[in-house]
């Protein structure tokens, strides 16, 4: 049985500890937007299909069956967005709520078509990377435009996906992946940073959720 509901928790479980390292069940029923309650029955039932594991105090992790499903489905979300994206021309702000439908149903013959149809592509939209059809993925960016120190140069590496709002204002600002960006200066509340000579201020809710590669100082 992999019904859409283990494949949402499973994927859920991944991207949490991809963000936190460990993952409370309280925070899985609230980006799951259910009750801590059927959240904690899930995770039994997922822990006797042997997908996840659940020491009591330790969160839940992934057991290697589990991380296989949960990338799989990644790897749909991601392909299905940059097709979307790319060979439709549907805004990157919109995507997402797509993918999140299509994750499921795609077939794999679908999948091997999309795949091929764009050139075996190994970022999504939002620049993250997309799984391998043998299920590896390459290491995301660890650091967030937040973080940087004054006059420190980066590279935007990856957007979080899950916030259409959000999203209209990166565009907004051409702050889009594989752009260059200098922090000039960090604020209560918010970032400056230059790029291609115009300086935007970023508010702090945004800038945490922007993942960037730093350039080593010239
Ligand atoms: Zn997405």
């Amino acid at each position: 049985m992999q019904t859409q509901a283990v494949e949402d928790y499973l994927k859920t479980i991944y991207e949490i500890q991809r963000e936190h390292g460990k993952v409370a069940t309280t925070v899985l029923a609230e980006r799951l937007d259910v009750a801590p309650a059927s959240a904690t029955g899930m995770i039994k039932k997922l822990a006797e299909m042997n997908l996840v594991a659940h020491e009591p105090y330790q969160g839940v992790r992934l057991t290697e069956s589990g991380r296989k499903i949960a990338l799989e489905v990644i790897r749909h979300h991601r392909l299905v967005e940059l097709y979307l994206a790319e060979s439709l021309g549907v805004p990157w702000d919109q995507v997402h709520d797509e993918a999140e439908k299509w994750e499921h149903i795609l077939s794999e013959d679908l999948e091997e078509r999309i795949d091929k149809a764009l050139g075996y592509p190994t970022l999504d939209p939002h620049g993250a990377p997309i799984p391998s059809r043998d299920g590896t993925i390459a290491l995301a960016a660890q650091d967030r435009l937040i973080d940087l120190r004054p006059g420190q140069a980066a590279v935007i590496a990856e957007v979080s996906d899950h916030d259409a709002d959000m999203l209209r204002i990166l565009g907004g600002l051409d702050l889009y992946p594989a752009t260059e960006v200098i922090l000039i200066s960090s604020q209560i509340g918010s970032v400056t940073v230059r790029t291609g000579g115009n300086e935007y201020q970023v508010p702090e809710e945004i800038a945490a959720y922007v993942f960037v590669r730093p350039m080593e100082p010239a």
